[in-house]
C-alpha cells in the first residue's frame, strides 16, 4: 500500500491580526511538512460573517509570507466552499442524523466559531424529537443539530492518535447535539472543518491543545461522512511569562506590530519551529 504523503494546514479565522501563539502554530505545521517531504496548506476559516473580516485575511497572508511560511497551494477560503458543506449537511439530513433546531440566536451564536478552551455545549434538547413541520421550517430560521444520540448508535465514540503516538478515545460526554449549520451560516466550524481536511488531503491536523475540545466531535462527523481519519497534534499554547494567554484583549503582540519593529520573521519561523520562544513567553495549557 503506498503510503499518502504528509499534508498539514494552518486554519485560521479572519477576526483579528495573528500574534506569536498563530505563528508557533504555522511554523510547527509547516516544519511537519517539510521534513516529510509532504504539503503544508493554509485555510482561511470565515465562516463567521459577525465576527470575520477582509482586511484581516490579507493581514494574515503578509504574515505568513513574512514568516517565509509560503503554503503550497492556494489558501482555501471556506466562504467560497459553501457548495461542500451543504452536500455534507444533506447526506447527514438523508441519513436521519440531524434535526432542525428553532432556539434563538443567542443560544447558538457560538457554533461558526471554534471554541478555544470551551467544553461542549449543553444543549437541553428543546428541538430534539420534535414532528418534521416542512410549513414552521420555510417560515421560521432554524439551525441543524447533529442527533448525537443516534450518530453514536451507528458510528460508535471513534477516538483518535497523536502524531507523537498518543492514543485518546472519546467518552459520551464530549459529545453534543452540536450545531452543524446557521441559516445565515451553511456550516458551523466543526462540519466545515472536517469536511475541508478531507477535500484537502490533510492527514495531520495541526492545531492547540484548546481545541482538542473539538475532536471527538470531529471523528464522529468523519465517521459519519466515511471520512479519513488524520493523525492530531495538539500543541502547547504560547503563553506571557506571567501565564496570561495571548488573546487580543491582553495585549498581544500582533505579528504585524513584531515586523514594524524590524524582527526578522525567517529567523522567528525558525526558532518557533524547533520549539523554541523569544524572551517573555512560555509555552502553557492554560
Ligand atoms: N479556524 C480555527 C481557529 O482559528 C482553527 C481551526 C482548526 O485548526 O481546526 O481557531
Amino acid at each position: 500500500m503506498a503510503l499518502a504523503m504528509t499534508v498539514t494546514r494552518f486554519a485560521p479565522s479572519p477576526t483579528g491580526l495573528l500574534h506569536l501563539g498563530h505563528a508557533y502554530s504555522a511554523a510547527i505545521s509547516h516544519r511537519l511538512a517539510r521534513d516529510a517531504g509532504g504539503k503544508f496548506l493554509v485555510r482561511i476559516d470565515d465562516l463567521d460573517p459577525g465576527r470575520c473580516r477582509p482586511e484581516f485575511v490579507d493581514a494574515i497572508l503578509d504574515d505568513l509570507d513574512w514568516l517565509g511560511l509560503a503554503p503550497d497551494a492556494a489558501p482555501l477560503v471556506q466562504s467560497q466552499r459553501t457548495g461542500l458543506y451543504q452536500a455534507a449537511l444533506d447526506r447527514l439530513k438523508a441519513a436521519g442524523l440531524v434535526y432542525p433546531c428553532f432556539c434563538t440566536r443567542a443560544d447558538i451564536a457560538q457554533a461558526l466559531s471554534a471554541p478555544h478552551g470551551g467544553a461542549t455545549g449543553t444543549y437541553p434538547g428543546t428541538c430534539r424529537g420534535l414532528p418534521d413541520d416542512p410549513d414552521r421550517r420555510a417560515s421560521t430560521p432554524h439551525s441543524w443539530r447533529l442527533d448525537a444520540a443516534k450518530a453514536i448508535d451507528g458510528a460508535g465514540l471513534p477516538g483518535w492518535k497523536e502524531v507523537d503516538g498518543a492514543k485518546f478515545s472519546t467518552r459520551r460526554d464530549q459529545i453534543d447535539d452540536a450545531i452543524l449549520a446557521r441559516k445565515d451560516a451553511p456550516a458551523s466550524y466543526h462540519l466545515s472543518c472536517v469536511v475541508d481536511d478531507a477535500d484537502s488531503g490533510v492527514t495531520r491536523v495541526v492545531r492547540g491543545v484548546d481545541l482538542r475540545s473539538s475532536t471527538p466531535i470531529q471523528r464522529l462527523l468523519q465517521a459519519l461522512l466515511g471520512l479519513p481519519e488524520p493523525v492530531y497534534l495538539h500543541h502547547p499554547l504560547v503563553l506571557h511569562d506571567d501565564g496570561r494567554r495571548l488573546a487580543k484583549r491582553d495585549r498581544a503582540p500582533t505579528l504585524a506590530a513584531m515586523r514594524d519593529a524590524g524582527v526578522d520573521g525567517g529567523a522567528l519561523a525558525d526558532t518557533l519551529a524547533q520549539g523554541r520562544l523569544p524572551l517573555g513567553f512560555r509555552f502553557g495549557d492554560a
